[in-house]
């Protein structure tokens, strides 16, 4: 093995030298946030590579988003003069894809099959049960979508599906229908993609011969989020000389909802007969208030495997709450602080704005924090949400793209069959479909029963789509793209658009996502594409051999084809770039590089870290979230997901609540999450006046019989106004302490001790006014609600 003086291992702890040169044998790493998990896996993957253990193409790693996986090949690349592009890392989708598209005849797959997302399934569903009748009351679409991809996360084929009920039988019918569907469209969606890689796994024994050969070393980042069937799928490519290295933290479990199984990690360390279980307790990511306030916050849940963490670093600054009184307010509170953050302060240089992440629950909370950083002119970057390549123009092109490809795809044939519209009625859609349903098959295929002048147009728009694909044969992806974008009518059509300037852009955006895909990304192409001596010689040519010894063999072993794999064919580059948009985030190239605050929901912020991290909308209802909050289980999941949003933060950490949020297009009064209450007083420091606790509210509860029905009144007085156009000067819960009295006349003629109505809350007592104009808040107390500051220019409060 490598000499403890190799530089890959000089910056670990013991725990972690301990982890990242075990023997090959299956071990569990159990720790908590930031003690250097992610670290260790990709030590280990750089230090087996280092001693010769494996061959860059004999491991397979797992990380949990494809953010993720780039930065770990882009560590190993800095850590190695190893060519990472063909290596085996990715998120489990991303894999399965690639094993599916080495074995598509075996998995009985077109070679270019396409994949479904979640927008397109649910499109899909909702298409067969219109044909089938079904009544989308009893049975919503939505509903349908969860039952089916629940049961494949569950392994389970229709056949396999124990329905008890007439509702679940009729589910199942649907689940039946649904795969008949696909299969002939030549489709899978997220699920299918893990499911038929198990099943293919398990059911050709030279397939999983090869890959249990293959694979010697696993290594499965987030493992408490895996759910059944990856479990299981593991297992499959596990033989008697496989090492698995599983690491994972049961604080930070937060897909229970999608079907994850924190047990997985109980049935690994028993089922694989797991010799090494190391645990990591130093935390090398935050200061201790912040890290504190992690711990205590935790130490709230029961189902705990129990962990201790702790820090040496400093306590650092305190922890910032926040009490706002509106979103508005938030958001505009928040963009004063980055821009204090970003500026540089004294002989501390300022963060950059790609340290500074703002976290929220849900991912309506964006919009108005987006507003304000936009109007501030603060470069930010959105993740999640509605990611580029969902947008509707882009499914657009891509429909258009995937017709190229495959023909029988039905959702994008039905997609864009009448867009641009081209006078293809819904009757006509109505005649074609029925045509196909009778023959059983696919819609492009029914065309030619069709007659009259339904016929005509649909066999029109079939004619365009395969002059497209003989016009695009010889071409490169980008040509492709650009005379798809130009023959499909789809640029002329956003053009005469009044509002197409963004769609127009967005589809430029397209090209070039494809011009840097066939640059940068090659085609995904699997790492058997390139022989041992090809990489061999890649290993040898890089000049940054950190300690790398090269007189080792690197490749001990010819990496074998696996027994299907069909030499030299590979996916057309189109094919290639119809998956990656599929399964990628699709970040807009455009923003890529730039140094922009980053803007995610706490579910897709796991694994990541920042210098300073904002919580926002730290309210009951909102987070921990209503669906959630009222049975146990629930609550201790968001609580997890409180703990991940927390220790995501390196030196500054801000939570913030507004008392009131709109949402969805309502306004929403909220108290303040419990979560707040759970925090050590000794790390916080509120820059607003903490209110009454969120477990009483209502000072001695005054009976108030008159309010009910006033509040039924509209709340538009409420900020509802400035919905379409944020008003952000109503802000005033800025000051990190309560602003000076000022000595001009209060506004609207408040003074302390009167008495006042508002519409929510009823009738209160003015306690303290301050501020002017704008600026301008009141402290009221409110006998049903509570103590609360209102900024005024957005609250009416009426004197009585
Ligand atoms: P999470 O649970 O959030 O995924 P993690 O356990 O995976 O966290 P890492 O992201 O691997 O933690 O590490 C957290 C931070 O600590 C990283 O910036 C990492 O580089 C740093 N770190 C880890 N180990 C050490 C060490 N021994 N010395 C210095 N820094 C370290
Ligand atoms: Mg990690």
């Amino acid at each position: 093995s490598a000499p403890p003086s190799s530089p890959l291992l000089a910056h670990l702890n013991p725990e972690q030298l301990a982890a990242v040169t075990l023997p090959p044998e299956h071990a569990l790493i159990l720790a908590g946030a930031g003690s250097g998990k992610t670290r260790v896996l990709t030590t280990r993957i750089a230090w087996l590579l280092q001693t010769g253990q494996v061959s860059p193409g004999g491991l397979m790693a797992v990380t949990f988003t494809n953010k993720a996986a780039k930065e770990m090949l882009l560590r190993l690349g800095t850590l190695l003069p190893v060519n990472v592009r063909g290596m085996w890392i990715g998120t489990f989708h991303g894999l399965c894809n690639r094993f599916l598209r080495a074995h598509w005849k075996l998995a009985n797959l077109p070679q270019s099959f396409q994949i479904l997302d979640t927008q397109d399934q649910l499109s899909a569903i909702k298409r067969l049960m219109k044909q089938y009748n079904v009544d989308d009351e009893r049975f919503p679409a939505k509903q349908t979508q969860w039952f089916i991809s629940g049961c494949k996360e569950d392994g389970l084929r229709p056949g396999m599906v124990e329905a008890r009920d007439e509702e679940t039988r009729k589910k199942v019918e649907l689940y039946q229908l649904y795969e008949e569907q696909c299969q002939r469209e030549g489709v899978v969606d997220f699920g299918e993609l893990m499911l038929r890689s198990y099943e293919l796994l398990r059911d050709n024994a030279s397939v999983r011969d090869h890959y249990q050969r293959r694979f010697r070393h696993i290594l499965i980042d987030e493992f408490q989020d895996t759910n059944k069937l990856q479990y299981a799928w593991i297992k499959m490519l596990c033989g008697e000389h496989n090492a698995v290295l599983a690491v994972g933290d049961d604080d930070q479990s937060i897909y229970a909802f999608r079907g994850a199984r924190v047990g997985n990690m109980a049935d690994f360390v028993r089922e694989f007969q797991v010799r090494h279980q190391i645990k990591l307790e130093e935390n090398y990511r935050s200061y201790s208030h912040i890290l504190d306030s992690a711990n205590e916050l935790i130490s709230h849940n029961q189902k705990r495997l129990g962990k201790t963490l702790r820090t040496s670093q400093g306590p650092g600054e305190p922890v910032r709450v926040i009490e706002s009184a509106s979103d508005f307010a938030e958001a505009n509170w928040l963009v004063d602080e980055v821009k204090q953050l970003v500026r540089d302060q004294g002989t501390e240089p300022g963060f950059e704005r790609k340290e500074i992440a703002v976290l929220y629950r849900s991912n309506a909370q964006s919009r108005v924090i987006e507003t304000g950083l936009f109007n501030a002119g603060i470069p930010y970057r959105v993740y999640g949400g509605l990611r580029f390549f969902e947008r509707a123009e882009i499914k657009h092109a891509l429909a258009y793209l995937r017709l190229l490809e495959n023909p029988n795809d039905d959702t994008s044939f039905l997609r864009v069959l009448n867009f641009p519209p081209r006078g293809i009625g819904a009757r006509s859609v109505e005649q074609l479909q029925d045509a196909a349903k009778a023959a059983g098959c696919s819609l492009h295929d029914a065309v030619s029963t069709l007659s009259g002048k339904a016929g005509t147009n649909i066999a029109a728009f079939v004619a365009k789509i395969d002059v497209m694909r003989e016009q695009t044969e010889a071409m490169t992806l980008r040509e492709i793209i650009a005379l798809v974008l130009a023959h499909s009518g789809l640029v002329e059509h956003y053009k005469a658009d009044r509002e197409g300037a963004d769609r127009l852009e967005n589809l430029e955006e397209l090209v070039n996502a494809a011009e840097s895909f066939v640059t940068q990304e090659g085609f995904g192409r699997d790492a058997v594409a390139m022989s041992p001596e090809q990489q061999v010689a890649t290993l040898t040519q890089s000049p940054a051999s950190q300690g790398l010894d090269l007189s080792r063999p690197l490749i001990q072993a010819d990496d074998p084809l696996p027994p299907d794999a069909e030499t030299g064919e590979t996916l057309s580059p189109l094919a290639a770039f119809l998956s990656h948009a599929a399964l990628e985030a699709g970040d807009n190239q455009a923003q890529a590089g730039q140094d922009a605050v980053q803007l995610m929901t706490v579910h897709s912020s796991k694994g990541l870290e920042f210098d300073a991290v904002f919580i926002t909308g730290l309210e009951e209802g909102l987070f921990p979230h209503e669906n959630s909050a009222s049975d146990h289980e629930g609550l201790e999941e968001e609580r997890r997901l409180m703990y991940v949003a927390i220790t995501r933060a390196r030196k500054r950490l801000y939570l913030s609540h507004s008392q009131t949020r709109m949402l969805h297009g309502q306004t929403r009064y909220n108290l303040r999450s419990r979560f707040l209450d759970e925090l050590p007083e000794a790390s916080l420091k509120w820059l607003t006046p903490k209110q009454q606790g969120f477990a009483s509210p209502g000072l001695g509860g005054g009976s108030g019989g008159g309010y009910g029905a006033r509040r039924e009144n509209s709340s538009a007085s409420w900020g509802s106004s400035g919905r379409s156009a944020p008003d952000f000067a109503s802000y005033t819960a800025a000051a990190p302490a309560p602003l000076p009295p000022q000595k001009a006349e209060p506004p609207q003629g408040l003074r302390a001790g009167m008495k006042v109505f508002h519409n929510k809350f009823g009738e209160g007592k003015v306690l303290t006014v301050e501020g002017t104009s704008n600026d301008a808040r009141a402290q009221v107390n409110f006998p049903r609600h509570g103590i609360k500051w209102l900024a005024l220019s957005v609250a009416k409060l009426t004197p009585i």
